[in-house]
């Protein structure tokens, strides 16, 4: 690339053709890392996103990125995954039809290709270093490059041919796995890389310096307001999910004696860049933003994270909460959520143009950012797993510092459930708490609701109480919201078994109270 045009926008690329609204840990550095053009390794998890290091480069860069890959039916689902998201892709495999390899090689001839998958098999054919010369190959990006070694079990002898059409090519290479041993890596850039040593990432995910700690919304500024108040004079990030409420929340603040101020998309470029500039040269100054803050802020010693409002996705949790602490020394983070947060989160994703498969995605990320809410046990723990990584206890979470009680909450849920069901799943939580409490309003009397067998059924839970199993039922993905009718309730899939009597649920005892009102936070 040449040196005057200014670097892609890979953040705008992973969300436009890719559908993701953050990367995950470790995947920013290897992309650019990539993109750039230099010789990598990367070393990490299984599920950790590594295609996506590899397939975004090859948006970036000019000519054709060759993917070398042991199976055949991922080099399918990749190149299917890649074509629906409208990129050119193709598969050069033993199991192609003539048709799929004359479509493929007319791609290539009309400079059409983006990217080529292909058996490590097809390097033993004579002709493929000429053909790769000939469609301008500018990167070969080697997927499951433990298969390079001798001695694990997945040798694949063919892979020993890649060094060979490396230096024939004379073109960058990034190699990919979640192999970590010493001795493979090293067996992998020897094979695989000769003489050049590439740039390795082989890191952990975990930020052990950052305390994670979510609360259920309870009152929200008062929240915001306590969290800050414990740690005046910090500079801190409060990110929410409205324009306007970043300007009243920062009014607040200011209110309350902080020195704060907001941002977000909406505003003059100028306003924004000269709140970036503050923020990076004052000590202890608080901006209050949407998500548009963040990128390109490079200051390290960011001493808390707030959210009033719920992110988007795991991923978006992990990439926000990641900017504080960077210097190594402490950090704090507060997340709150509700159930209204659930409900906009749901709805934002039903109402997009995704096709269904992504909108699934989508559900399924959020799903797990809301486990994670509702963690019933050390936090860190369930975060690095999601990613992919294995965890002790942290002892630098609110879950850890006290463990939440549960109780058995089967009956509740069943009870929950057959509500919703027996009114059709056209109504709201709170008519629903309504018919288990026996409130008998005047929507429910006006419906017959007093005279189902559920009426008053749940009278043991007041409705502060219900509203907590309530919230924690769509945290588990048992309730989801209509998108087809405003605020009722349906139930999932996931909530057959405990209909039908064969599972139980665990419920958090101490959300359902205001317990977790101001605990302070443990170092
Ligand atoms: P690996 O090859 O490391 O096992 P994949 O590349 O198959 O992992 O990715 C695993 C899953 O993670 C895929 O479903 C992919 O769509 C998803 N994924 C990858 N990157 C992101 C991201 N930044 N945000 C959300 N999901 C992602
Ligand atoms: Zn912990």
């Amino acid at each position: 690339m040449d040196g005057s045009t200014p670097p892609p926008d890979t953040g705008a690329i992973l969300s436009s053709v890719f559908g993701f609204d953050a990367f995950r840990p470790g995947q920013e550095e290897v992309v650019e890392a990539v993109r750039a053009g230099r010789n990598t390794l990367a070393i990490m998890p299984t599920g950790g996103g590594k295609s996506l290091c590899f397939q975004l480069p090859a948006l970036c860069r000019g000519g054709v990125t060759v993917v070398i890959s042991p199976l055949i039916a991922l080099m399918r689902d990749q190149v299917r995954a890649l074509r629906e998201a409208g990129v050119e892709a193709g598969a050069l495999t033993s199991g192609n039809t003539d048709e799929e390899n004359d479509e493929v090689f007319r791609a290539l001839d009309e400079g059409r290709l983006k990217l080529l998958y292909m058996a490590p098999e097809r390097l033993a054919s004579g002709g493929t270093h000429a053909l790769l010369q000939r469609i301008g190959c500018g990167l070969i990006a080697v997927d499951e490059a433990h298969c390079v070694s001798q001695w694990g079990h997945d040798f694949r002898p063919d892979y020993l041919r890649i060094g060979e059409l490396k230096r024939a090519l004379d073109v960058p290479l990034a190699a990919f796995t979640a192999t970590a041993d010493a001795e493979t890596r090293d067996e992998i850039v020897r094979r695989l890389f000769g003489a050049e040593m590439p740039e390795i990432f082989l890191r952990g995910f975990d930020r052990p310096n950052i305390h994670l700690a979510f609360q259920a919304k309870d009152g929200p500024r008062r929240q915001i307001l306590d969290f800050a108040a414990a740690r005046k004079g910090q500079s801190g990030i409060v990110y929410c999910g409205t324009r306007a409420k970043t300007e009243t929340l920062s009014k607040a603040l200011a209110d309350a004696g902080h020195s704060a101020c907001y941002y977000h998309g909406g505003m003059d470029p100028e306003d924004r860049r000269q709140v970036e500039r503050r923020f990076q040269q004052e000590d202890g100054l608080i901006v209050v933003a949407t998500v548009a803050f963040g990128m390109g802020i490079d200051k390290p010693d960011i001493r808390w994270v707030a959210h009033a409002d719920l992110p988007k996705s795991i991923e978006a949790y992990y990439q926000e909460i990641g900017r504080a602490g960077r210097d190594g020394a402490p950090a704090e983070t507060l997340t709150l959520f509700g159930p209204d947060d659930i409900r906009l989160r749901r709805s934002q994703i039903d109402e997009s143009v995704a096709p269904p498969e992504r909108k699934a995605a989508d559900h399924g990320r959020l799903n797990a950012l809301l486990g994670l809410a509702e963690a019933l046990r050390c936090r860190r723990t369930v975060l690095l797993d999601y990613f992919g990584e294995a965890a002790e206890p942290c002892g630098n979470c609110d879950l850890c510092a006290t463990p939440p009680e549960v109780f058995d909450g089967t009956e509740a849920v069943r009870k929950a459930l057959s509500a919703a069901l027996r009114t059709g799943e056209y109504f709201g939580a709170g008519h629903l708490i309504d018919i288990l409490t026996g409130n008998a309003t005047e929507k429910v009397r006006q419906r017959g609701h007093d005279a189902l067998p559920t009426f008053g059924v749940g009278r043991e839970f007041d409705r502060r109480q219900w509203q907590a199993i309530f919230r924690q039922m769509m945290g588990r993905d048992l309730m989801r919201p209509d998108p087809e009718r405003h605020g009722a309730l349906r139930m999932t899939h996931a909530a057959r078994p405990l209909l039908k009597g064969e599972a139980g649920i665990e419920l958090r005892r101490e959300s359902l109270t205001a317990a977790s009102r101001s605990r302070p936070a443990v170092k």
